[in-house]
Order: structure tokens, then sequence, then C-alpha cells
């Protein structure tokens, strides 16, 4: 690994500007498959039909997974103090804990830093309370009684309240879309100047939020160079194939491993 390490290593020193996609393999993520009682509470989650609870699961499994805090300090350390913007459709939370700054940061998809009602009477986000995360941490340890979590009614309407993620059924974009626009002005920054793209983990789920545009990104840059990492999706489409490199291993494993 030590081959892609030199590369990356000195695509992101000589850049001016770093665009990083973080997507699907940071969500879930491969290092979860073999872990029993994760995948017992997935099941028992749509059971339920609770999915909604699947990022908060997420966060608080990885949290305690070496290897994905290994991957995102790597990552956090190659980005440091350079002039990088990270777009991420994780709605696990689990990046914005990693001390990468959150004013250079969007996550179109919604996180569980806030909670919202799940019909979205009300244009308004609220803080997420404690007895909230304790008592989905008991159901996480217990393997029992998520029921009890739908008892947290939305104050307007009485409706359930639910993480502010695409999950929601009416889901509030409220949440990213000021950074959203501060991230188009920093990417109109970007022409004609150096910038590294790294494109990590990101599947064919949300094309539109990443993928396609970082493609179209580093085809009007013509000092760009594009790094994509994705266990099966790696491919460089043949417009951007010449200035980039395509990485077929898992991306939280790359990170991990370098
Ligand atoms: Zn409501």
């Amino acid at each position: 690994m030590n081959e892609n390490y030199n590369i990356l290593k000195s695509k992101i020193a000589e850049a001016e500007i770093i665009l990083v996609g973080i997507g699907e393999e940071f969500e879930y993520t491969e290092v979860l498959a073999s872990d029993d009682k994760y995948q017992r509470i997935c099941n028992q989650l749509a059971a339920h039909q609770l999915e909604a609870l699947l990022p908060y699961v997420n966060h608080y499994f990885l949290k305690q997974n070496v290897k994905y805090q290994n991957a995102l300090s790597k990552l956090a350390n190659f980005l440091d103090g350079k002039n990088a913007f990270v777009v991420s459709t994780c709605m696990n939370g689990m990046l914005e804990e990693s001390g990468m700054p959150l004013d250079k940061m969007v996550t179109p998809c919604g996180n569980i830093l806030k909670l919202q009602c799940q019909e979205g009477c009300q244009d308004a986000l609220f803080d997420v309370p404690k007895e909230y995360t304790d008592l989905l941490i008991k159901c996480i340890e217990q393997e029992d009684g998520w029921q009890e979590l739908k008892e947290h009614k939305c104050g307007v309407c009485g409706h359930e309240m639910v993480f502010n993620t695409l999950y929601a059924k009416h889901y509030l974009e409220t949440g990213y879309l000021p950074m959203w626009s501060k991230y188009t002005t920093w990417l109109q920054g970007t022409v004609n100047k150096k910038l590294c793209v790294l494109e990590l983990g990101v599947g064919l789920k949300y094309p539109s939020v990443i993928r396609w545009p970082f493609e179209k990104t580093a085809f009007y840059n013509n000092k760009a160079f594009f790094l994509r990492v994705h266990e099966k999706l790696s491919q460089l489409t043949p417009e951007i194939s010449e200035k980039g490199l395509s990485i077929a291993v898992n991306a939280v494993e790359f990170l991990a491993d370098i």
C-alpha cells in the first residue's frame, strides 16, 4: 500500500484545493458485515419498520470500530491545513466527529445531529435530547424496546420525531442548504486552480450528489487529478481516465491500510 500512500500524499501536497466526496462505503461499511449483534439489530429495525434509526445504530458500532476510526483520522490528517471541502452522503454523524472542519463539510442526506417531525409539519430542526439517545443506546445494548422510541412525538402535530435524514417521511432540507450554498460558492473558486478530487467509497446510490458533478468538475479543470476508490465501482469514465487513478478497494480499508 506504500505506493498508493505516496501517490495520495504527493497529489494532496501539490494541490491548491481539494474536493472530497465520502459515500456509501462509509455509511454501512464492510467492517460491520461480520458483526453478529449489528446484523441482529438491523433485522429488528427492519421488522419494526424503524430503518430511520439505522444511521444512529451505525454510529454506535462504528464509534467502537478501530479500523473505521483509523480511516477517518488518516483522512483528517491528510486534509489538515489544506483548502478542502467535504461532501458526504453519510448520515451516521461520524465525519462530524472526526475533527475535520465543520464549516467546510456538507451532508445533503442529513445526519443524526438533529431531529425533525417525520411529517415535516414545521420547517424546524431540534437538538437531540439526551433521553432519546439514552433510550436508543439501551435498545441497542439490550436488543429490545424499540417501540418506545416512537413515543417521542412532535409537539405540534403529534407525529413521531425522527432524525433529520433522507429516511424521514418528509425530509427537511433546512439542515444542509446553507452549507450547500457555501459549497457551490467554494466550488466556483476551484476553476483554474490545481485541484485534487478524492472520491472515497461513493457508489451509485445518489450519483447526482457526488459522482456525476465531481466527474464534471474534474473534466472542466485542466489541472485536476481524480482519485476514485471503491471496491466494486472504481472505474473512471473515458473523459477523466487520463487525469485519474482508480483503486478497486473498499475506501475504509484503503485509508486504514495506508
Ligand atoms: Zn409535526
